[in-house]
């Protein structure tokens, strides 16, 4: 990092907003010259995605992302520096109060969960996922059937006010309500002393509705791939746009029209 601090960030889901799928090209070419030219003009990018550091990482090396993003926020919550000896280490205490939240969290669910067990069971051909030290999740048929599964949540969890999920298309992971894309953003920002004005996001699916607010981000983009609730949200309020094309074509489109129309408009 450079000494001075930062003047912008970007901040940007990874699969389907960086990065796209097969038989669609994977990622516009011109990317990594956008991600050059973000730090030359004093700006930072920041990965903000629902896979473990683990899968990022491996992640921005198959597709050759390049500079190194500056901050990666991980599993929808966690928030990662880079460190000495080439590792990525935890920023602040944010990973540690997330962890010690998330512990009670799972402790204080347990009879919704033998709950929803039994739902998915009965009614599903849905997946339950569990993992040592992990929230538990969901893996769906289908984006009908993940439908089905979030109306018994919502149903069963009504006066729950620390209950939340990050739904990603038919995955789903059980959270605690006040860690999500959105609020480690916020804490990235707040470390950075960077407010809304400085701040640009991009995501294209329900996990990435938390951080794609007017009160997160002055800044909001789109691809074309994105769906339907998040493009709604993003046409919403000023300062959002979605972007002609798939995923990183989208966003740059997006980014690129956003930022022309700021400068045209008299201050
Ligand atoms: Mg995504």
């Amino acid at each position: 990092m450079e000494d001075s601090p930062p003047t912008f960030l970007f901040s940007f889901d990874f699969d389907g907003t960086l990065v796209d799928e097969p038989p669609h090209p994977a990622i516009d070419p011109r990317l990594n010259p956008f991600l050059e030219s973000v730090r030359a003009q004093g700006g930072i990018w920041a990965v903000n995605t629902g896979r473990t550091l683990f899968q990022t990482l491996d992640g921005l090396a198959q597709h050759q992302l390049k500079p190194l993003p500056d901050f990666i926020m991980a599993k929808e919550r966690e928030l990662y520096a880079p460190g000495p000896f080439n590792r990525w280490v935890d920023l602040g205490d944010w990973n540690q109060r997330c962890q010690k939240e998330h512990r009670r969290f799972l402790r204080t669910h347990k009879k919704f969960f033998k709950r929803m067990r039994q739902f998915l069971e009965n009614e599903t051909n849905a997946q339950w996922i569990e993992g040592h030290e992990e929230t538990p999740g969901v893996i769906a048929t289908s984006e009908e059937e993940m439908g089905r599964v979030c109306v018994f949540i919502e149903d069963e969890t009504r006066n729950d006010d620390v209950l939340s999920y990050q739904r990603n298309s038919i995955y789903l992971r059980f959270s605690h309500a006040a860690y999500t894309k959105g609020s480690v953003l916020l804490e990235l920002a707040r470390h950075l002393g960077l407010t809304r004005d400085q701040i640009c996001v991009a995501g294209d699916n329900h996990n990435d509705l938390s951080m794609l607010c007017p009160t997160v981000a002055a800044y909001r983009v789109c691809p074309a791939n994105a769906i339907p609730e998040v493009q709604t949200l993003v046409n919403a309020h000023p300062g959002g746009l979605i972007g002609t094309g798939r995923a990183s074509f989208g966003l740059l489109d997006g980014i690129q029209r956003l930022l022309s129309a700021e400068r045209e408009e008299p201050s």
